[in-house]
């Protein structure tokens, strides 16, 4: 397994918001959370990135166990994570965002290939390389975060809710890319409001539930499942 929860639990002062969560995600797998607001998918990232300390159990990540490990260094092992929000710099530019990306990284031919990447994933990041980043559209900015996310090179991407606020026509085209991203390699963790696109893209989700686990199982198993199509997928 690329990454495994075992037992986390994780509080905000006296709020405990994740309850001894335990899963996993191997390597190659897209694997999605999904869940109603405040279930804690959002937490759950925070704790795999180490945004936010674990108040018990363990996170192993490649073999190691990670559970204390700074944030900074964790994205150096290969853990990136764009955030819910997105939480790009307004004033950069954006291939000034795509290069913060790489910050921790020193081979520039590398670099480049990454930036290559990243500007064939999303074509539009490249005709706008030089505008300043806030000034970009919702759904461009929203590309951004998970392009400048990709210039870690990570060997695990966390996407927390990256169709949020994306027109339909948008919300297809970035799961596409997510897929494709996928295929070129990378392992996605991915945090969904939108459960039926993100249990039709991927090969296996959990569902979360004031904290807790409530139910697990690969992406088409769920969909068809009468209580997740019930609560989260707007029919009965
Ligand atoms: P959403 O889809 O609405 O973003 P979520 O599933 O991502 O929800 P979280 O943001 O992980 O949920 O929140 C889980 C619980 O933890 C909620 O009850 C929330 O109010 C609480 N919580 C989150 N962040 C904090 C914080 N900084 N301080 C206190 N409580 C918090």
């Amino acid at each position: 397994m690329l990454l495994e929860l075992d037992n986390v639990s994780l509080s905000y002062g006296r709020i405990q918001a994740l309850h001894g969560i335990s899963l996993t995600v191997g390597e190659g797998e897209v694997v999605a959370l999904i869940g109603a607001n405040g279930a804690g998918k959002s937490t759950t990232m925070r704790a795999i990135s180490g945004l936010r300390p674990l108040s018990h159990g363990a996170i192993r990540f490649d073999g190691q166990d990670i559970s204390r490990l700074r944030a900074d260094l964790r994205v150096i092992r290969g853990v990136a994570q764009s955030p819910e929000g997105r939480g790009i710099f307004p004033g950069m530019t954006v291939r000034e965002n795509l290069e913060m990306g790489a910050y921790t990284r020193r081979n520039r031919s590398e670099i480049d290939e990454d930036l290559d990447r990243v500007f064939g994933l999303f074509p539009r990041l490249k005709e706008r390389e030089k505008q300043s980043g806030g000034t970009m559209s919702g759904g461009e900015q929203q590309m951004l975060a998970v392009g400048r996310a990709l210039m870690t090179r990570p060997k695990l991407l966390l996407l927390d809710e990256p169709s949020m606020g994306l027109a339909p026509m948008l919300i297809q085209q970035i799961f596409d890319i997510i897929v494709e991203i996928n295929q070129q390699g990378t392992t996605i963790l991915l945090v969904e409001q939108n459960a039926q696109q993100a249990l039709s893209r991927a090969h296996r989700a959990y569902v979360l539930e004031t904290g807790r686990i409530v139910k697990e199982g690969t992406g088409t198993e769920l969909l068809h499942d009468p209580a997740v199509k019930d609560a989260y997928l707007g029919v009965a």
